[in-house]
């Protein structure tokens, strides 16, 4: 983590959020749902990342074996982050494909085999 406050949005920008650091590295994962929504995992704890308007205005889908809900903007349906269903979890997911191109760009992409996890 490095850098100054990174803004991100969705598409139509009804879900915004700004990130204390910009990731350094993101993560491609295989997983049955994240190979579907073509996202880049950057983690943080929520501590970390501030929505505007907060709580965002977002629908949700829950995996209940992992704990997790994915939320997607209701207006555009970009898909923004996933929280964790347990609030004491200090870990939360935001697709850093919502973040400016250059800062994207900057990070190391990881590839993650959550596939043999499914
Ligand atoms: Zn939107």
């Amino acid at each position: 983590m490095s850098g100054p406050h990174v803004e991100a949005s969705c598409h139509c920008g009804a879900v915004r959020f700004t990130l204390d650091a910009a990731p350094e590295v993101v993560t491609d994962c295989n997983c049955s749902i994240c190979r579907r929504y073509g996202v880049l995992w950057a983690y943080y704890s929520p501590t970390q990342v501030h929505f505007d308007p907060a709580p965002p205005e977002t629908d949700t889908y829950g995996w209940g074996r992992r704990g997790i809900l994915f939320h997607r903007c209701k207006t555009c349906g970009c898909m923004t982050h996933w929280s964790s269903v347990d609030p004491k979890r200090d870990r939360m997911g935001v697709n850093a494909r919502m973040l400016e191109p250059q800062v994207l760009a900057a990070a190391r992409v990881r590839l993650l085999d959550g596939a043999s996890a499914d």
